[in-house]
């Protein structure tokens, strides 16, 4: 990981190098764990980042210590300057990758080539149509699944992740490990987390020993091989015995990685949040707009990072909802 600057590290002396830009509030698919069910308010398109704003906040960003650049959403290739964006941020000296459901993929894997980003996280939370269905309340999972097949067979680097749900997908842990045994691929099992109007409960989750034991006793304990994790990982990695590819369990709810977080999210709205659980904003946007230096903002704004999931440091804190329910919906933070 590169030496971040002042501004960008915090207290305890995490460097944070590892940008997470929402590019769009908007989205294709409507996923019951991250929009409501009556959507949310959008933000006038003239208070969204352009593409060049984008680019010039970015590269305050890059100048301290930005390595790494994700671009997510709501779907970030539903904004219609995608490709204008992606080649902007492809000049500066940064990784790229994007978070995507994958149903446009189709249309950008020649915008993906041409401008250097390979890292392609999607999210699939079940391998049955009915069940995608319900999930996101679109009928779309044929979309979905055959552009997964594209990008891993057009050799992008893909991670695929899966939000468990009690009763509901998690009897599909072990055909998604499955999936892994032919293909370069890695699984990623996400903890159900708390946002405003995702009617969160802990009966909904299946957390990391859960998941872990039901791997196990499919596959047995001496196939599952523990992985070495990546510096500031978030997820836990492990391999199952002769598979080319691996599954990992990003468990921020039973078990958080905040020690290594690396993290720093900025919102389509332009404004920077600390932490996926703070409610804290800064808007970099309104003064980037003025003509004010917004380094000084950042720096503010991350010295303020708590050690520990914005505050929540015990599973009894995070079950509170008046702890939550003043943070934005997932879909308007950039997961
Ligand atoms: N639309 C893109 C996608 O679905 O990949 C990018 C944005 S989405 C908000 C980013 C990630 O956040 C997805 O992998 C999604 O599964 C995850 N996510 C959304 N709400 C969540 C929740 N309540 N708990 C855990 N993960 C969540
Ligand atoms: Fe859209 Fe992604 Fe949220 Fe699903 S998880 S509603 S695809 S932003």
């Amino acid at each position: 990981m590169s030496k971040t600057t002042a501004v960008l590290t915090d207290k305890f002396g995490r460097n944070h190098n590892y940008l997470r830009i929402s590019l769009s509030e908007k989205c294709n698919l409507r996923c019951n764990y991250c929009m409501p069910e009556n959507g949310v308010p959008l933000t006038p398109r003239s208070e969204l980042m352009t593409a060049e704003e984008i680019y010039q906040i970015a590269k305050v960003f890059v100048k301290n210590g930005v390595d790494k650049i994700r671009l997510t959403g709501g779907e970030p290739l539903v904004r219609k300057d995608f490709t204008e964006i992606l080649k902007k941020l492809s000049t500066l000296d940064v990784e790229l990758g994007i978070t995507t459901n994958a149903i446009l993929a189709d249309r950008f894997i020649a915008d993906f080539k041409k401008y250097g980003l390979k890292k392609i996280n999607l999210s699939l939370d079940t391998l049955d149509e009915g069940k995608f269905r319900v999930i996101t309340r679109r009928d779309q999972f044929q979309k979905a699944y055959d552009n997964m097949l594209l990008l891993i067979d057009q050799g992008f680097n893909v991670k695929i992740n899966a939000v468990l749900m009690k009763y509901f997908n998690e009897d599909e842990i072990n055909d998604f490990v499955l999936f892994t045994r032919n293909r370069p691929i890695s699984v990623r099992f996400i903890e159900f987390m708390p946002f405003d109007g995702n009617k969160w409960s802990k009966d909904k989750l299946v957390s990391q020993e859960e998941i872990m034991a039901k791997i196990i006793s499919f596959f047995g304990i001496e196939n599952v091989l523990d992985l070495d994790n990546e510096p500031n990982f978030t997820s836990r990695d492990f391999k199952i015995n002769g598979f080319q590819g691996n599954f990992g369990i990003i468990s921020s709810v039973t078990n958080p990685f905040c020690d290594g977080c690396n993290r720093i999210r900025l919102t389509a709205n332009g404004k920077i949040k600390n932490c996926l659980f703070s409610n804290k904003e800064t808007d970099l946007l309104g003064a980037f707009r003025d003509g004010e230096n917004i380094e000084p903002l950042i720096e503010n704004r991350m010295f303020k990072k708590k050690a520990k999931r914005a505050g929540m440091d015990s599973f009894k804190k995070l079950q509170n909802p008046e702890k939550h329910s003043n943070n934005r919906s997932m879909i308007t933070i950039g997961g």
